[in-house]
């Protein structure tokens, strides 16, 4: 039985819009009152119990977004002047969380210094704690009776490269990290794994599907809301869009979690957005709210593509990625597989080291090219606009090639030619698919568009919590982090 059965009730307490990982975390905290009564809409398709999901769903070890992939909205983007793209975001019940790497790394202390005062790291810390069970670490850094499993790889498991890379890193002079969820975590070591068994444990599968029975929380797949309804400035509902036709539910508190690009579409077809903007497409102005779809930052990803000198061999319950280097503002990732390994149907079929820009200073904007909800938004990531970004782009490109010139990594492997131009920049560029700040927390409505409680600026009603709201990018991967403010968010309400 599909999780999209039930009809879809007319009212509701919350309506949670986008059953992703932040949406799952909302919805399953906030029906745990039951005098609450919760409806979650997922555009994507929805799976009940886990003997119901597709392998690819289940395999920590692919990410099953290829071009041919039924689980995901696929977007066309801009990365960088002059090179296209399309990026990919999760479209099933769980979202982006169901199809990631399953990397679960907190952001750090540091990058708190730019959320809003209370979101300090001590404010987050008992939320990041709360979510996780840590089967390597305790203390006060860390959760041993939360929903999401965390683990580490023990080197005994290590792919070839994982081992390779860790023992040169370290023999350049990087410090050991043996564990990247600490603060101050920097240098070489095991990423932490929302993954047991070889199964991705998403927010999905930890928090709403074990509460699939609770009277007061509807879970509806397969329907994708068009519209944030308005009275004046009140919200008073959401339109939905299902195989048999246009619905309304009535609600007094809506909470948008439909990710970073989705989002910020949503409310620019419902009025909130640049006026101009939203005039040029005689889309009836709500809230004037320039800061939607602006400025928003993901991690530029540079690959150093290599052949290996000998067979090396992994299943698909090998992680993406078991070992990395951070240091200051980058991370260098040594895939264990290809992507085209990794992302079935992808075409990319050589191995290759990631280099990752973890606190870049270029913006990019997401803009309506039409008032239709089915014509998918524009995506410009203008990366690498920032001379600064180039540079520690060129600077790291040429560390990394020295560390796979060197040692074990230069027995295993051998690069290709590298040249930092930057032309070569932009043609081995990608994206790490981590946007966020689409629609940032603040207290300015000209500059943010949530404040420090998630309510956004102008009208009374309607809430956000997911990636979109990151008043900057962590310098981590985004997912633990998103996490940790859906938990803190379901307090607010
Ligand atoms: C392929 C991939 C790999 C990644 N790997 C990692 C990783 O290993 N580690 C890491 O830290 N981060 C990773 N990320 C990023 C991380 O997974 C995301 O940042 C995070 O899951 C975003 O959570 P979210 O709740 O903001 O959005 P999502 O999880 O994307 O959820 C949004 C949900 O809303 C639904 N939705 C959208 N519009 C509507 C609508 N109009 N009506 C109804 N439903 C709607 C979508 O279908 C989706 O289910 C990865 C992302 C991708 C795409």
């Amino acid at each position: 039985m599909a999780v999209g059965d039930p009809p879809i009730p007319e009212s509701a307490d919350v309506v949670v819009v986008g059953g992703g990982s932040c949406g799952s975390v909302l919805a399953g905290r906030l029906s745990e009152d039951p005098s609450r009564r919760v409806i979650l809409v997922e555009s994507g398709p929805g799976h009940r119990i886990p003997s119901e999901f597709p392998p690819e769903l289940v395999d920590a070890g692919v990410l099953p977004v290829g071009p041919d992939s039924q689980w995901v909205w696929p977007y066309p983007v801009e990365l960088t002047s002059g090179r296209s793209g399309w990026i990919a975001r999760g479209r099933v019940l769980g979202g982006s969380g169901a199809v990631n790497g399953g990397y679960f790394v907190r952001a750090q202390v540091d990058d708190f210094a730019h959320w809003p005062a209370s979101w300090s790291f001590d404010d987050v810390l008992p939320f990041f704690t709360r979510i996780e069970s840590d089967a390597d670490f305790s203390g006060p850094w860390h959760g041993t009776d939360g929903p999401i499993p965390v683990h580490r790889e023990p080197r005994d498991r290590w792919h070839p490269i994982s081992a390779a890379f860790s023992d040169v890193a370290r023999a350049a002079g990087h410090p050991e990290d043996p564990d990247k969820n600490a603060p101050g975590s920097h240098g070489v070591g095991p990423v932490p794994l929302n993954i047991r068994d070889g199964v991705r444990v998403g927010p999905a599968s930890a928090y709403l599907l074990p509460n699939l029975d609770r009277p007061n929380l509807t879970v509806r797949s397969g329907a994708t809301v068009t519209r944030v309804i308005f009275s004046g400035d009140r919200v008073v509902g959401v339109e939905v869009a299902t195989d048999s036709g246009l619905r309304t539910i009535r609600s007094s508190t809506v909470v948008l979690t439909a990710g970073a690009v989705a989002t910020p579409h949503l409310l620019m077809l419902s009025g909130l957005g640049d006026s101009r903007h939203l005039e040029g497409l005689e889309i009836p102005v709500v809230a004037d709210l320039p800061a939607v779809g602006s400025e928003f930052s993901d991690h530029p990803e540079v690959v150093l593509p290599y052949r290996y000198r000998r067979a090396v061999s992994r299943t698909t319950q090998t992680p993406a990625l078991q070992v990395t280097l951070n240091t200051d503002d980058i991370e260098m990732r040594p895939y264990t597989a290809s992507f085209g390994d990794l992302i079935p149907g992808s075409g990319i079929g050589q191995p290759c080291l990631g280099v990752v820009l973890m606190k870049p200073r270029s913006r990019g904007e997401i803009r309506l090219v039409s008032a239709d909800p089915g014509d998918a938004p524009s995506v410009s990531y203008r990366y690498l606009e920032a001379g600064q970004d180039r540079e520690a782009l060129r600077s790291a490109v040429t560390h990394a090639s020295d560390l796979m010139r060197s040692g074990a990594m230069a027995e295993l492997l051998e690069p290709e030619e590298i040249d930092t131009s930057d032309a070569w920049l932009s043609d081995h560029l990608g994206t790490s698919l981590h946007l966020s700040g689409s629609c940032r927390m603040g207290s300015d409505a000209t500059t943010s568009v949530v404040d420090e409680r998630c309510r956004v600026h102008g009208v009374d009603g309607l809430f956000i919590v997911d990636t979109s709201i990151f008043p900057a990018l962590p310098s981590r991967g985004p997912h633990a982090t998103a996490v940790m403010v859906a938990e803190r968010a379901s307090t607010f309400f």
